[in-house]
């Protein structure tokens, strides 16, 4: 039995993999595509033959064999072993396909993910060489800016300048972490977490954000609901979720977090009342750099990065995130996460 179920844990892991592994996943419904298209055509070959030599025998059996029984047996015969060497030939030419076309498919997808993969790598050495300057310029502006006192319209520019500097960090840092969380490079400390608990506290840490736009949050808590999680990674998805309530919705509006336990699965949801989005918007939301267009017409500040991050730490919990949304409704987000259990 405990045999078993360590087969069925091994199995469910490879199969979660597999769901993750895009390269494998290509691969595999490439080579299933490549069997098929070999399935149909040996089927048509096979039965064209099949047909075809079953009316010649049967001609040629006629003249020979008078007797109606004796023909019959003829034909079932020789049928029958055409049968079994057509099953036998296309059975070795649809296994040699498949495994052959699993290896090709490598040959075939392999430069496509190198394109990838360096793309990424760009990405990364990108966002990595620009924070340094940055840093730089922004240490300069913000002693500028202590050291002058006089409004002074240069003053108002630096100041400006100071706030573009520090979205544009914040756009090269989230890439950055985007870019690592995607090609596995973050590291993850992953050890039993309280959720409710974690919760809780986040939504002590964005309270003061809320109250600037005198937004209520309503709170549901299933209390100590346990995930294997990383801490600081999992606090940064609930706060940045937390965090496009409280920016997408208008002042005195209203946020209800609830946390529950569904099967085996930790439940957090995050709704609120706000602008929401499109049909049309809806299915881009978790693509980098999207931004809806209700999101820009009500000219909110972000990236479109938040959510890609979002979405890859809850991917690499075994988790999922669903979002729900209505133009000027609101939206609801869903996270769930395996309970973690002893
Ligand atoms: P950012 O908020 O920095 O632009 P995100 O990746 O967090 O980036 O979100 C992407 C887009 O999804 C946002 O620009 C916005 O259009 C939309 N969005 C996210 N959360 C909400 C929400 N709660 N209500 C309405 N729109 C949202």
């Amino acid at each position: 039995m405990a045999k078993k179920t360590n087969f069925l844990k091994r199995f469910e892991a490879w199969a979660t993999d597999l769901k993750r592994n895009l390269f494998l996943r290509a691969r595999l419904r490439l080579t299933l595509f490549y069997t098929g298209l070999i399935i149909i055509v040996l089927t048509i070959f096979s039965l064209s033959l099949y047909i075809s030599f079953l009316r010649n025998i049967k001609n040629d059996i006629e003249k020979d064999f008078p007797n109606p029984r004796q023909e019959q047996l003829i034909v079932n015969r020789s049928t029958g072993r055409l049968a079994e060497l057509i099953l036998f030939i296309d059975g070795g030419i649809i296994l040699f396909v498949g495994f052959f076309g699993f290896f090709l498919t490598k040959e075939t997808l392999e430069p496509i993910q190198q394109t990838l993969e360096a793309q990424k790598k760009f990405a990364a050495d990108a966002a990595h060489e620009l924070r340094t300057p940055l840093a730089v310029i922004k240490t300069d502006l913000e002693i500028f800016l202590r050291t002058t006192h006089k409004e002074t319209p240069e003053r108002k520019i630096m100041a400006s300048n100071l706030e573009e500097v520090n979205r544009m960090s914040r756009i090269v840092n989230n890439l950055l972490s985007l870019v690592r969380l995607e090609s596995n490079q973050e590291n993850f400390r992953f050890s039993r977490i309280n959720l409710s608990q974690l919760t809780d506290q986040t939504l002590k840490n964005i309270s003061s954000y809320a109250l600037n736009k005198k937004i209520k949050i309503k709170k549901q808590f299933e209390p100590d609901l346990y995930v294997l999680a990383d801490q600081t990674k999992l606090e940064e998805t609930i706060l940045n979720l937390l965090k496009n309530a409280v920016d997408y919705s208008e002042d005195n509006g209203l946020i209800e977090v609830e946390l529950k336990k569904t099967k085996n699965k930790a439940e957090l949801s995050i709704r609120d009342y706000g602008i929401g989005i499109s049909d049309q918007d809806l299915p881009h939301i978790f693509e980098r750099f999207f931004r809806a267009d209700n999101a820009r017409q009500n000219k909110k500040a972000g990236s479109g990065l938040g959510l890609a991050i979002v979405r890859e730490i809850v991917r690499k919990h075994r988790g999922q995130i669903q979002i729900e949304s209505k133009l000027n409704q609101g939206a609801i987000v869903i996270i769930t996460l395996p309970l973690f259990s002893s």
